[in-house]
């Protein structure tokens, strides 16, 4: 039997969701868009063609989707793209979500980016309650860097990512000499 989740009564206890192997699902990740501001040679071609808009859930309908599995026990969420920054208007959903952290049931908000936004983008990502962004950069050689991405160059903060402190945040990288991997925590 299919549950009928979307036929729930509002503030209707729902059975939690357990894996075949008994255990708590209480991590999902959830891809805002398919879309990129990067062509990375090993993830897509450079012309891309992407979901029609008809296809892709709006933010209302990914808003309502994450209600629904918060409220079957999800407490941690990730979203991820694509990029995810690069979709219109993604700062109201991650609002909107940031709002269930805590009382809402919601323990933590997270992003894995390219990184090509951040600086744009950090100070309202902690606002709205993100508290970790996962930050993954191929090479630290910038020639590297836009062979492998096609479109992206090793911008201010992809440079100095886990050196160099962007206002409200602190990170955890781990370098080596071909790709680093920066962890993003909120101080707020
Ligand atoms: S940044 Fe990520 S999603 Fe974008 S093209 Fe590269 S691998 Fe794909």
């Amino acid at each position: 039997m299919t549950a009928a989740y979307g036929l729930a009564q509002p503030g209707a206890a729902l059975a939690p969701l357990i894996d075949p192997f008994a255990r708590a699902i209480t991590y999902l990740r959830v891809s805002v868009t398919d879309r990129c501001d990067f062509r990375c040679v090993y993830c897509m071609p450079e012309t891309m063609t992407f979901l029609p808009k008809a296809e892709v859930l709006s933010l209302e309908e990914l808003e309502r989707l994450c209600g629904v599995f918060i409220d079957l026990g999800v407490k941690r969420l990730r979203l991820t793209g694509g990029e995810p920054l690069v979709r219109r208007g993604v700062l109201e959903l991650i609002r909107a979500l940031g709002r269930r952290i805590g009382t809402g049931g919601l323990e933590e908000l997270t992003l894995t980016t390219n990184g090509s936004q951040l600086t744009r983008f950090a100070g309202e990502l902690a606002a709205a309650g993100v508290r970790r962004v996962n930050v993954s950069i191929d090479t630290l050689d910038p020639e590297r860097f836009t062979r492998i991405t096609r479109w992206g160059g090793l911008t201010r903060f992809s440079k100095g990512c886990g050196r160099q402190r962007l206002r409200d945040w602190r990170s955890k990288s781990i370098w080596s000499r071909s790709r680093a991997s920066t962890t993003m925590h909120s101080m707020r």
